[in-house]
């Protein structure tokens, strides 16, 4: 795979480069998974003639006409949930019958937050990745990870997760895409009912885990994982977790990312447990610097804003995640489009849900209409600036920025082909804009990474897919069973629906 050439032909290319250059019939050539050419069909097909024999025989053509050519998506902030999402079909089980959704009640995340529940609910999320075995936890990660993948996610950015490090880097190994591997990690609560930030683990074993992540992904050797610091929340971090994070961040020149300023109750509840607000907090404990990478900063006060304009902090947010949680990092403030506005960048992500529903087609749909919405102005968030969030900038949030994120001579091939030759782009003159009106995450044909065709047709082409399913079926049915009390009927039921349909795809 290595000495591959890899020529993308004929298709309608937007590089997300700096200056938002699409080629309407373009081209990308790529060697030994690096770009060489990128432009015009005819330009990309002089740089074909230039090569030398050996590379010319060896190349594979990919026809895209009638596609959209995208860079492959960066997810800078996610997180693999989806073991513990099984939780769902647990004896408090959500009702799948339609009309039990109309009885819902507002969760931690509405309503400003509770950020003392949210704040004991992720402590208590630390020991579930010990609680799977590692088979369980690998079959999870490469389901989840395969999810992601499909929807044209090549990069992500783990801000902790509920699974094992380790699986993750083996899944993200198998798989070939590319990703930075976190730790959950916390050590503290702010508890409900409680006066003082109260401790609940060692810092150093948290700090333990993460030294072994890096290690293990450098000894992974592809190039393709790193390690990123992270915190899962400013209210589960104590001052010696967040020392020692600097200190990793700091010696490895790595970026940091947390929650901050997230919701509206946090300012109020850090000041009670642990005497400051979030970003006085992270400046602090030397965490507030251009390596941050602040997710879902809406309730910065004004003199914390100026703070973070200073240190040039990056901002990431997950627009079409909030609708589901009943959270407002958009609508209540404003903020993080007027910080981005003043200079900051700010990029997109998914953020981590229970069901692999949601990927950068919808995170960027919905960045593109909510801004403009929130600012009654159609120009505030364009289709492309939207592409750029997902792609080049988010590489950057990640420091990824001079290996992925656009189309450029140099960078790595990772790429996202997307038809636009169906009746939802006729008489559309702008391909992207029809995509994130009408299409979504179902819509990604092809999936590239380093010049490695990983998907193609809809269809994975390196793995079999079936395979990865039943595996997680096995998995799922496992985990289910032994730590949310699902009894095995309930969940057979699921996965056996769930097997037949996608057998049918
Ligand atoms: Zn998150």
């Amino acid at each position: 795979m290595e000495n591959d050439t890899l020529l993308v032909r004929g298709g309608y290319v937007y590089t997300a480069d700096e200056n938002a250059r699409t080629h309407p019939a373009g081209s990308v050539l790529a060697v030994n998974g690096r770009i060489v050419a990128v432009g015009e069909t005819r330009t990309v097909d002089e740089a074909v003639a230039a090569l030398g024999r050996r590379e010319r025989a060896g190349m594979r053509t990919v026809d895209a006409s009638g596609m959209m050519v995208l860079p492959g998506f960066v997810n800078a902030h996610w997180h693999e949930v989806l073991g513990r999402g099984l939780s769902q079909f647990g004896p408090r089980r959500r009702q799948p019958d339609p009309w039990c959704d109309h009885a819902d009640v507002p969760g931690p995340f509405a309503g400003g937050g509770d950020v003392r529940l949210l704040s004991t609910t992720f402590d208590a999320a630390y020991s579930f990745a010990d609680a799977l075995e590692p088979e369980e936890a690998r079959a999870i990660a490469e389901y989840s990870l395969l999810t992601q993948l499909k929807a044209g996610t090549t990069t992500f950015g783990d801000v902790g997760s509920m699974n094992k490090p380790e699986a993750l880097i083996a899944a993200t190994t198998r798989l070939g895409l590319r990703g930075a591997v976190s730790v959950w990690a916390g050590d503290g609560v702010c508890a409900p009912g409680e006066s003082r930030f109260r401790r609940t683990r060692e810092a150093a074993e948290v700090l333990d885990r993460l030294e072994s992540v890096r290690r293990a992904a450098q000894a992974e050797g592809s190039g393709r994982i790193r390690v990123m610091p992270s915190a899962i929340y400013t209210a589960n971090m104590s001052d010696e977790l967040g020392d020692g994070l600097a200190a990793f961040a700091d010696r490895h020149r790595l970026p940091f990312a947390t929650h901050v300023a997230a919701l509206p109750d946090e300012t109020d509840v850090l000041r009670h447990y642990l005497g400051t607000s979030p970003v006085r907090r992270l400046a602090d404990l030397g965490l507030l610097n251009h390596r941050l990478i602040a997710v879902h900063c809406a309730w910065p006060d004004e003199e914390e804003q100026a703070m973070l304009l200073q240190a040039r902090v990056h901002l990431n947010h997950s627009p079409a995640k909030y609708g589901t949680t009943g959270e407002s990092p958009m609508s209540g403030t404003r903020t993080l489009l007027r910080l981005a506005r003043a200079g900051l960048e700010l990029s997109l992500s998914t953020d981590g849900e229970g069901l692999p529903i949601g990927g950068m087609a919808e995170a960027m749909r919905q960045a593109w209409l909510t801004h403009n919405e929130l600012w009654s102005d159609n120009t505030a968030i364009v289709p492309s600036t939207a592409l750029a969030m997902a792609t080049r900038l988010a590489a950057g949030a990640l420091r990824w920025q001079h290996e992925i994120g656009s189309l450029q001579a140099g960078k790595r091939a990772d790429l996202v082909l997307v038809r636009i030759d169906d009746w939802r782009y006729l008489l559309r003159p702008r391909p992207l804009e029809g995509f994130l009106l009408l299409g979504g995450s179902a819509d990604v044909d092809t999936v590239i990474v380093d010049g490695r065709v990983l998907i193609q047709g809809g269809q994975v082409t390196h793995v079999a897919e079936s395979a990865v399913r039943e595996r997680f079926i096995e998995a799922a049915v496992q985990v289910a069973g032994r730590l949310f009390d699902v009894d095995r009927e309930t969940l057979t039921r699921f996965t056996a629906r769930f097997s037949e349909r996608t057998r049918q795809r």
